[in-house]
């Protein structure tokens, strides 16, 4: 199936070419004939798997057929539970509708100031793409009006639930018509997520794309059984020298050390920076925006990092500190293996990790290969994967230690080759 045969906008058909899509995504193709027909819509798939599109375009188009004339607050609504995914859903939002004239497009979140997004409400606005605690506050203030709205969107409604936004998502709601299309996204979709979409979907028409599907296929999932810290860091030093290593996003559990590794790694001739909550918006938007231009290699971040992040050269992306759920698991890796790309995502875990690491697994239907690099062994002690996947258990394919090459790299500072080690923590 092609774009052609979906009976999109042209206007939006051709801002599709643009982008270079070829073939829609399966949750595209089976999304967006049910969005144009106006059913409600729940939608079920991974990261990666192209949800964006899949909501924007049939909804940018339905908008194109039936203009309106000018008016008070926005016609689509879009919920997004942080401001990095806010602002990634409304340049898309930007990108799909260049060539409709009129349509416009506002982006508020918590965290940056007022004026400025003040100003951009009070001119006319079609789109709004908002996280619910800076939209509750313009609803309070009297600075926004959604009795227009004709579709009601919620992209990540796992992570809005998450998040605690369950009674501000009510009250949005509530201030838009009865009669608005509502299209609800998620990773997963049981328990609140279900129940929320029980309360606001009418008829819902249940889209779905099994994990065997996701995008994630193209991700290559490595584990490493780790002793200690030091282990860590020395698996991860060798991981930095792999010449296929374009760009990586490095995980830690904390802020702190996150800043720590981004600290050493620099030390260590590394062109490196950290993303976590304690920065402002400015500098978190800032940081990923140097991270797509190639301006360093290394992005040590937390969770917060986990989604949002559509950077295409991630080659790799490393837990270096598990993350808590599965569901975050998936979406971490899901940094890397952007837009069909090969990605790689290595984790390290300590022998009380296995059972997360069983987690994760049953969660994406995919195993996660136990590798060992030569000189790198754990003790037999952590050494659980003898144990735990029994034959499975092979050494890495590669074992020649890659050699740091400066001029392949394109970019990023020298390394100095340390033997000796800060402890980081
Ligand atoms: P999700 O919301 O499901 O995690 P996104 O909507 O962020 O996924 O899309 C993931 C990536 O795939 C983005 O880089 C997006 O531009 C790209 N993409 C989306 N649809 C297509 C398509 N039909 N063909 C090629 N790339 C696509
Ligand atoms: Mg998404």
């Amino acid at each position: 199936m092609s774009f052609q045969d979906l009976n999109l906008d042209p206007d939006v058909l051709k801002a599709i070419e643009d982008a270079g899509f070829q073939t829609p995504t399966p949750i595209q193709e089976q999304a967006i004939p049910e969005i144009l027909k106006g059913s409600d819509i729940r939608g079920c798939a991974q990261t990666g798997t192209g949800k964006t599109a899949a909501f924007l375009l049939p909804t940018l188009s339905r908008l194109a057929s039936n203009p309106v004339g000018v008016g008070k607050g926005p016609r689509v609504l879009i919920l997004a539970p942080t401001r990095e995914l806010a602002m990634q859903v409304s340049q898309e939002t930007i990108k799909y509708s260049r060539n409709l004239s009129r349509l416009r497009t506002v982006c508020v979140y918590g965290g940056a100031p007022y004026p400025v997004q003040k100003k951009q409400l009070a001119r006319p606005y079609e789109v709004l793409v908002a996280t619910p605690g800076r939209l509750m506050d313009f609803l309070e203030q009297g600075r926004i009006n959604l009795s227009r709205v004709e579709v009601l969107i919620l992209d990540e409604a796992d992570r809005l639930l998450d998040m605690g936004f369950i009674d501000p998502i009510k009250e949005i709601a509530a201030e838009t018509p009865d009669s608005r299309q509502t299209l609800m996204f998620s990773a997963t979709m049981k328990g609140s997520v279900l129940g929320l979409s029980q309360a606001l979907l009418n008829n819902p028409v249940d889209v779905s794309v099994k994990t065997e599907y996701v995008s994630n296929q193209n991700i290559e999932q490595h584990l490493h059984a780790i002793d200690n810290v030091k282990h860590k860091h020395r698996l991860l030093t060798h991981h930095l020298s792999d010449p296929t290593l374009n760009q990586a996003i490095i995980f830690t559990s904390t802020k702190f050390f996150a800043n720590a590794l981004m600290e050493k790694l620099v030390e260590e001739g590394y062109s490196a920076a950290a993303l976590h909550g304690d920065m402002s918006q400015q500098k978190r938007t800032k940081t990923i925006g140097r991270l797509r231009q190639g301006k360093f290699q290394i992005l040590v971040a937390t969770d917060v990092a986990a989604r949002g992040v559509d950077v295409q050269s991630i080659s790799h992306v490393i837990n270096f500190d598990l993350p808590s759920t599965a569901e975050d698991y998936v979406h971490r890796i899901g940094r890397t293996g952007r837009a069909g790309a090969m990605g790689k995502a290595l984790s390290f875990a300590a022998h009380k990790d296995m059972r997360l690491v069983k987690e994760i697994e049953k969660f994406t239907g995919q195993k996660i290969t136990p590798v060992v690099i030569p000189g790198m062994e754990p003790t037999a002690k952590a050494d659980i994967r003898t144990k735990q996947f029994g034959k499975e258990r092979r050494s890495y394919s590669n074992d020649r230690r890659p050699q740091w090459n400066k001029s392949s790299r394109g970019g990023p500072g020298a390394r100095k080759p340390s033997q000796k080690r800060a402890s980081t923590r």
